[in-house]
Formats: structure tokens, sequence, C-alpha cells
């Protein structure tokens, strides 16, 4: 946990999880982002023990990927009086609660459904402790996800838009939609902004923000020259987080959880022509466990 003074706290999760902000005033406490469902009460206990009896007044997401806001559920059932406030892109697909659109389906994620209350767009502003936090629509990683600056700090919650090392898979390529141009834009947009310290929805803070936006950028450039690191990328994050929430499995029930799995097959079928669906997932199991990233043995597959 990182106390940024002036009422703001960073807690940094693992990569299951995202990262949660807490800006805190007098009268407000707005929480931006609430990690992935399994770690809900870890969420919780974290948020009350910086609220300090104070009651939690807003819940932002940055965007609605499963481990951004898997805690919006467990946390509007204890504070009730909380608005919740998601960028619009998706907005009244949580009102049906379309799991398919949202994302949480064809990644084989979950996310319990919870209720938004408003929308943020690119210009709005909320106010806290007398510092202005400004919205930011960020597409790219994902089309409707937004960023937020602190404009009198230059504090920057950068979301998976730029993270000290990369940035999000960015999941509108894995359907075919052209996104690697919007992942430049928004690198832009960053680097216009100049934030002095950058928050990110995974990993450390960081204030390298002009090196973390080259590595950023030299890496999306080997994503438009060669698409099939950035579908292999797109699936070995999507394997490896399914590890992260099951940390150990049977190799079978893994393998039934990835023939279920629409972009596992979407990515298959685009790019991969000389193995077997299976065979494919299981020589990605391997070359994360040559990373280092997992353990594969007497049939069990193992987080590591
Ligand atoms: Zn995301």
């Amino acid at each position: 946990m990182y106390d940024l003074s002036l009422g703001v706290s960073f807690f940094e999760r693992g990569w299951l999880s995202s990262n949660n902000v807490l800006i805190q005033d007098a009268e407000q406490a707005v929480l931006v982002d609430t990690g992935y469902w399994t770690h809900s009460d870890q969420t919780i206990s974290l948020v009350k023990s910086k609220l300090q009896g104070q009651p939690l007044t807003t819940l932002i997401n940055t965007h609605l990927h499963s481990d951004h806001c898997g805690g919006n559920a467990a946390l509007q059932a204890i504070f009730t009086d909380a608005s919740t406030l998601i960028p619009p892109g998706h907005a009244e697909y949580v009102d049906s609660w379309d799991a398919e659109v949202l994302s949480y389906k064809p990644t084989g994620q979950h996310c319990p459904p919870f209720k938004k209350t408003g929308i943020l767009l690119d210009g709005d502003a909320v106010v806290v402790g007398k510092k202005t936090w400004r919205v930011h629509a960020a597409p790219g990683h994902d089309p409707h996800s937004i960023i937020i600056l602190n404009e009198e700090d230059g504090v920057l919650i950068s979301a998976d838009a730029l993270w000290q090392n990369g940035f999000g898979v960015v999941f509108p390529e894995i359907e075919g939609i052209a996104a690697f141009e919007e992942v430049a834009a928004t690198l832009n947009i960053i680097e216009r902004l100049k934030p002095k310290l950058v928050l990110p929805g995974h990993g450390a803070p960081f204030t390298d923000v002009n090196e973390a936006l080259s590595r950023a950028k030299s890496r999306l450039t080997q994503f438009k020259s060669y698409p099939e690191k950035h579908a292999s990328y797109a699936a070995k994050v999507l394997l490896k987080f399914k590890l992260l929430e099951l940390q150990k499995s049977p190799l079978s029930e893994y393998h039934s959880w990835a023939r279920a799995t629409q972009y596992l097959h979407i990515l298959h079928s685009t790019y991969v022509s000389a193995l077997s669906f299976d065979a494919w997932i299981y020589e990605l199991a391997l070359s994360l466990e040559k990373s280092g990233a997992c353990m594969i043995k007497d049939k069990f597959i193992m987080n590591a």
C-alpha cells in the first residue's frame, strides 16, 4: 500500500486483481477499480482499513474487465449509498447484464453482476480535496477504457493503457477489430498529459514515464509488424489469468475450460494452422512453464 499523501492511497495487488486507488477528503471517499471477484474480501478489508469508518461515497471503474470491476457487487452490498460510475460504452449492457458483450463469457472469466448509477464521459471531472481528477477516453486495450489525471499534482491513473513495462492485451484485435492505432493514440494522449507519477492498473507506480512510453511504443510496433506475437501474448495472458484464479487444476479440466473459451478459439483459428486446438493450448502451457509462470506435473497444472 502506498500512501501518496493528500488523501490518495494506492493498493498494489497481484495480477489477478487490478490495483485500486482510494481518494479521500472529509466528505468523500472515491475508489477507482475493485479487483477480481475472488479477491473481494481482501479488497474490502484494504479499503476499510483506510476509510476508518468513513463511508465510501463513489465507485469508479476505468473499464469493465473482470479484474477491474469484480469487487463492485461486494462493495455495493456493504456501502449501499455509494454511487457507481462507469465509462459509457457498455453501460446499457451492465443494466441488462450481458456477460457476453461485457467479455466475461468469451474470456472464460467471471464478474458478479452489479448496478451502475452513472457514467463518466471524456472531459468529466471528479473533484476531491480541491483536486481535479479529469477523465480522458483511452481506447485501445479496451475500446471504452478511461484514464484519470489529477491535474494539480500530475498523478495519472492509467488503467491498462500504460504499465511500467508495456500495456494490456489489445482485446478488440482478438476479435479482428483493428485497435493498434487506438493504442498509439492513447499513448500520445498520455505523453501530452505529462504525468509526473503513474498509478497503473497492474504493477508498481512509476515516475519514469517517458521511458515507459517508449517501451510501450516499441512493443506496439512489434505487435503491429507481427500480429501473431500479440495473438500468442493474448492467449498466454488468458491462460495465466485462469491459473492465477484456479492456482492448481487437473490438466484435463484446464483443457475443458480452454475449449469453452471463445477468445482462445478465435485466436487459434486466426493464427494457428499447424496444431490442433488442444495441442496449441498445451504448447502455450509449456511455454508458460518455461518462463516460470506455471508448473505442469502429474497431470496437474499449477500457478507459479
Ligand atoms: Zn483490462
